[in-house]
This record gives structure tokens, sequence and C-alpha cells, in this order.
């Protein structure tokens, strides 16, 4: 079998005495949705951030195709092809919805003087504002979007990269049924064209439509981790879940 696009060998955080992740460890393998799962609290949230270089672990390693990352930076490893989103969309509300897409270009500020944009940045960016239903607010300042739609824009400027791999922080909390929907048919069809995805999510039945495998946390470790079907019924993910 091939590396992981993404590894983490016992990976450790502690915030004073909490542990908040403790020893984990778990792979993404390229080509998968892999689900990340758990309760509040089993340490989620800073496995994102350590792994995206927001946050550095106290212990472990993190490779990313087979190679160490000794220090994760978010600017290098976006260009190494690994994105994220945040559990409240990250957009620039003062910039038109296009400008979003063109800042997340690579090519910095002048991109977004107008005529001055790189011709193949703006063609990309309308492309994708098309392909995710944006394309009448383009002109718009980001601001003006509902928070289902900023969460769409955040997720469309990542795409800009092209990455290899992104990493999703709850894509549908807090937006409405439609809009998970929506959210749903645009992971899957970038997954169809070959993007590998980890997805933070509370929603049990989108994780178990979309994700496979599924890894589940408790208390910082991982518990379990496998197909979405027989993590569901693993006694041990339902005592976490149940507060056992
Ligand atoms: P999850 O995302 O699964 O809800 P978190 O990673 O947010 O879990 O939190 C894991 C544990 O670490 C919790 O006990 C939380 O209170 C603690 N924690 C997280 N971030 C901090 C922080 N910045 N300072 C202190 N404790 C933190």
């Amino acid at each position: 079998m091939t590396a992981p696009l993404l590894e983490v060998r016992g990976l450790g955080k502690r915030f004073g005495g909490v542990a908040a992740v403790d020893g984990c460890s778990f792979g993404v393998q390229r080509g998968t949705v892999t689900g990340l799962i758990g309760p509040n609290g089993s340490g989620k949230t800073t496995l994102f951030n350590l792994v995206t270089g927001y946050l550095r672990a106290d212990a472990g390693q993190i490779l990313l195709d087979g190679r160490r990352i000794a220090r994760p930076d978010p600017a290098r490893l976006y260009r190494r092809g690994l994105c994220r989103t945040f559990q409240q969309p990250r957009v620039f509300p003062d910039l038109t919805v296009l400008e979003n897409l063109l800042i997340a270009s690579g090519h910095r500020w002048p991109a977004l003087a107008g005529p001055r944009a790189r011709a193949g940045d703006r063609a990309a960016g309308e492309a994708l504002l098309a392909e995710f239903g944006l394309a009448a607010l383009a002109a718009d300042p980001a601001e003006e979007l509902s928070y289902g739609q900023r969460k769409l824009l955040e997720f469309a400027a990542l795409l800009m990269s092209a990455p290899a791999l992104v990493l999703l922080d709850e894509p549908t909390a807090g937006v409405n049924p439609t809009m998970v929907r929506t959210m749903e048919r645009h992971i899957r069809a970038r997954h169809a064209t070959g993007t590998t995805f980890l997805v933070v999510e509370h929603d049990m039945g989108l994780v178990m439509r979309l994700c496979d495998p599924v890894v589940v946390m408790d208390g910082g470790r991982v518990i379990a981790q496998g197909p979405p079907g027989s993590v569901q019924t693993d006694p041990r993910v339902l005592d976490a879940y149940l507060g056992g």
C-alpha cells in the first residue's frame, strides 16, 4: 500500500493539565473522504490546528505524502497542497466574491487590480463561482453573503490552489438543510475529480453517507476507525457518545 497522503503518529498537545490530543495516530489515504468524529472536547479541532500548522505539537509526527513535516506552517502547507476551512468561515468581507477567489490564487495583491488580474486566475475564479452557484454575486462584497454562502465561498476559494488534500471543519454546521445538500454535492464532485478530504462533522447522517473511513476520537485518542457501518455499531464509540 502507498503511504497515506496525510499521517499523524503519536501526536500530542497539552493545554496546561489537559491532554487535548494524546498520542493520536491515523492516516488519510489518497482518494478518500475520511471522516473525523467524536464527542465535544475529544480533540478534533486541536488535531486540525496541529496538522495545518496553527498549533505546534508537543509530541509526535505529521507526514505529508510519506515525508515528515518538521515545522508545519499554514502558508507552506498551502503551497504543498493542503488547505483547510474553519468552523466560522473566513472570507475577506470587504472584498468582492470574485476578489476573494483571486486573492486565494497565490498571486498576491496585484491580482486584484482589475485589468491586471491574471487572465487565467480570473477565468478560473469565474468558473468556480459558476460551479458553486455564486456567479450572480461575483461583484458583491462578501459581507453581503449569507452564512451558508460564505461557507461555499471559503470552499470555492481554497480550490483556486488545486489542493490535493482539503480539511473541512464542520462544513455544514449552522447551515440550512438545502445548503447541507449543496455542500455535500460539492464535496462529492471534487472528490470525484481526485481531491482527498478529511472532514470534521457533527451531522452523523452526512458522515455516514459521505465518509469512508471514519476515524473516531475520544479524550484526545483514536478509539475506533473503519467503514462507517462498523464504526457506528462499535461499542466503544457508542460508549463515548453516551458518556459512558
Ligand atoms: P473538539 O474539537 O473535539 O470539541 P477540542 O480540540 O476543541 O475538541 O478540545 C479538546 C480539549 O482541549 C478540550 O478539553 C478543550 O477544553 C481543550 N482545549 C482546546 N483548546 C484549548 C485552549 N486553547 N486552551 C485550553 N484548553 C483547550
